[in-house]
């Protein structure tokens, strides 16, 4: 095996077709961000897009900018610019409100259609991953409560339990493709035949998926999806969320979230409310234009190249990562979280250890930018984009630093985000 050193990952660097991708990002000098997997980095043309958006379209034109500048039919064309990325159909994702609310709209879509079935009285069960995304449970339970009409949730501690944990008493089973904590990637397709087998459906969250991994939603035969803007994408802080409903499915889409947007005449003004029959039936009301507008500036980043040579480099920088820290750092009881599996690990790496958060904290000041999550874990996120072979040698030479030198607070105060 070639001995790895920073001149190695150097020409890793130059052989990388990737490379002159980081030129699209502003990245403050100095810095090596590993936490693209929470708040993506900016792309340059997002400030001139900013600056249209309020000097000339909210400025200058005001309310002829709903038709003039397409505001009205923004959620559809940036929906339709990130479906190749999924694996979309053209006219099944808008872009709109946030990942939570669209778990909800979507939620009570699944649950609208089984409710509709010959089994609904004993099909009432949610299954989902106890180390899902808080917002994810939360989401299920409080529509499930506020129903009152006998639904459950069965919250799973690993993948291994789907194929028992999934009956006929199965609803939905809602799964975050990549685990946010573990980076620990499912087999959609697998998992949705075995819900599709008892006549459940399946609706998957693509946080951190989404520009990460190669996402075939269509190939998989999957139900529904939602999905985050602001992580992988790169379209700015709060940046809305998306939600995918195929053709398939479209005539059967019902939430009671049933706002003027997803009217079939919104301009009638009428009293009563009439569904559209296109994916526009996911949307609510008015939508933040101004950060929905940045996103397209990530989206056209991701034009320029393919989620196949993404996923080809992102494999290559959390082996290379994980390769490092395991030699490097080979004294200090650092415990792989992550699947070593290409097959079962998305883009981010995460590690445990007894001062985690203590160390993260000490990695940022000094200008690598992982992040920590309970219990005990670091995580670092490895956006092919613009990380570089060279960043993944510093950061973990800075690492091994601090351990070997035990220069991190274990007293130091947490932060109200950690
Ligand atoms: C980041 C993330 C969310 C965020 O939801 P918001 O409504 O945007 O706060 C939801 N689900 C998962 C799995 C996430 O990783």
């Amino acid at each position: 095996m070639t001995s790895i050193d920073q001149l190695y990952c150097k020409t890793l660097d130059q052989n990388d077709p990737l490379a002159a991708l980081r030129e699209e990002f502003n990245l403050p000098a100095g810095m090596i961000y590993l936490d693209g997997n929470s708040l993506g980095a900016q792309p340059k043309v997002a400030f001139q897009r900013a600056q249209q958006v309020i000097q000339e379209e909210w400025g200058n034109d005001l309310i002829k900018s709903w038709n003039k500048a397409g505001w009205f039919d923004l959620p559809s064309r940036l929906g339709n610019l990130l479906a190749p990325l999924i694996g979309a159909d053209a006219d099944e994702v808008v872009i709109t409100d946030s990942t939570s609310i669209n778990l909800f709209k979507a939620i009570a879509a699944v649950l609208n259609i089984q409710s509709k079935k010959a089994d609904a009285n004993t099909r009432k069960v949610i299954v989902t991953e106890r180390s899902n995304f808080p917002t994810d449970i939360y989401m299920a339970e409080g529509l499930t409560q506020w129903l009152d009409r006998g639904y459950r949730l069965h919250l799973i501690d690993s993948a291994e339990e789907l194929s028992k944990a999934i009956n006929q008493d199965t609803a939905l089973v809602m799964l975050t493709h990549v685990n946010y904590r573990s980076g620990a990637l499912h087999d959609m397709a697998a998992v949705t035949a075995m819900a599709h087998a008892h006549g459940a459906l399946c609706l998957w969250d693509l946080a951190h998926s989404a520009g990460a991994v190669e996402v075939n939603l269509q190939q998989a035969n999957a139900d529904f999806a939602v999905g985050c803007c602001y992580k992988y994408l790169n379209g700015g802080p709060g940046a809305p969320a998306f939600i995918w409903v195929p053709k398939r499915h479209q005539a059967d889409f019902h939430h009671p979230l049933t706002g003027w947007w997803g009217h079939a005449a919104p301009f009638a003004m009428l009293p009563s409310f009439t569904v559209t029959p296109d994916i526009r039936r996911a949307l609510c009301g008015t939508q933040p234009i101004v950060s929905l507008a940045m996103i397209e500036s990530g989206l056209q980043v991701f034009a320029k190249t393919s989620m196949a040579s993404v996923r080809q480099k992102s494999l290559a920088l959390t082996d290379l990562f994980i390769q490092l820290v395991e030699t490097r750092c080979a004294q200090h009881q650092l415990e792989l979280v992550t699947p070593r599996e290409h097959a079962q690990r998305g883009s981010h790496v995460s590690f445990t250890h007894q001062h985690a958060y203590a160390v993260i904290q000490a990695l940022i000041e000094r200008g690598v930018v992982g992040d920590y999550r309970e219990p005990g874990i670091m995580r670092f996120g490895f956006t092919p984009l613009y990380t570089s072979y060279t960043d993944v040698w510093i950061a973990v030479e800075i690492l091994r630093d601090i351990l070997d030198s035990r220069s991190y607070n274990t007293n130091i105060q947490r932060n109200a985000v950690t």
